[in-house]
């Protein structure tokens, strides 16, 4: 049996520079990870089936699942002539802005690739992957990476300053298509991502938390008016930084000492069911 943890991605930048004619958005972003991880297995089948156990029964198990998609697809270009069984753990808050799914699928092709010995180059998985879903090429690394295109277009940077990341997830659920939808591209906004790369290529943790920015936030704060008070909630209680991440609506919050850290999310669980206190991996 075989196994591989899928981590999520956080935003530290996001930029949307303009509507393509294919109808999606060219986008410029810095994405990185953090230490709350799907865990997945594998195994080899004697019959040609895939089949996918998820421990939530909301989650879809079908191929409505990015995992078992990912599967197929593996099946399929590698002409693979037995089946797999996956199990899956998840841990990730669901359309949350933290690519879950785009991670199980990416964790799913490298663990496939592991169990049938195939020798695949991450660059290959990478570039295949990019048919099922935008984040999935930056998942299949898991690093940090700024990442251009519709978000498959990556160039891997270092990890970002060591720090805790503080991780709230409103209750409600945001569709990232009905967040595109409201964005308008004519209001003004700046995204500092060559600061963020900066920062990040000097060490500077301090510059790193000032470049946080992501334009779809106003939009998704207007749909979800709680993504602001979280906000403003962990700055007050001494966030060095915080952000919503992708589409939303879950944010984070940076903090370099654990005790500051400890502080933000107390603060942050009093007033949100879904609080996570995580290391960044990058
Ligand atoms: P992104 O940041 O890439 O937009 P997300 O965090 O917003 O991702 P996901 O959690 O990946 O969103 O999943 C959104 C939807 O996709 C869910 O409603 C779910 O039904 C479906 N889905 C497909 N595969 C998975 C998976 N492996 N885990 C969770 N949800 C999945």
């Amino acid at each position: 049996m075989i196994f591989e943890t899928a981590p999520a991605k956080i935003n530290l930048t996001l930029d949307t520079l303009f509507k393509r004619d294919d109808g999606y958005h060219e986008v410029e972003m810095i994405m990185t990870t953090v230490d709350l991880n799907d865990r997945l297995s594998f195994e080899k089948r004697n019959d040609q089936k895939i089949v996918l156990k998820v421990d939530k029964n909301f989650i879809p198990n079908d191929r409505k699942n990015l995992a078992f998609k990912a599967a197929e697809l593996m099946i399929k270009t590698y002409e693979l002539k037995q089946g797999v069984t996956i199990t899956l753990d998840k841990s990730i808050p669901v359309a949350a802005g933290l690519a879950g799914g785009s991670s199980d699928a990416a964790a799913t092709m490298r663990g496939i690739n592991r169990l049938f010995e195939l020798d695949v180059p991450k660059s290959e998985l990478a570039a295949l992957s990019a048919s099922l879903g935008s984040d999935i090429p930056f998942c299949v690394y898991s690093e940090t990476a700024v990442c251009r295109g519709r978000g498959e277009k990556l160039e891997l940077i270092n990890r970002p300053p060591s720090s805790w990341v503080i991780i709230a997830k409103p209750a409600i659920s945001l569709s990232t298509a009905d967040i595109y939808k409201a964005l308008n591209l004519d209001h003004p906004y700046t995204v500092h991502t060559k600061m963020c790369y900066d920062a990040i290529k000097e060490d500077d943790y301090d510059k790193m938390c000032k470049s946080l920015t992501n334009r779809l936030e106003e939009v998704s704060i207007g749909l979800c008016p709680e993504i602001k008070k979280i906000k403003e909630n962990m700055i007050n209680n001494g966030a060095d930084g915080a952000l919503m991440s992708g589409s939303g609506p879950t944010v984070f919050g940076l903090a370099q000492r654990e005790r500051q850290a400890r502080h933000v999310y107390n603060a942050v669980s009093g007033c949100c069911s879904e609080v996570y206190i995580v290391r960044m991996l990058g």
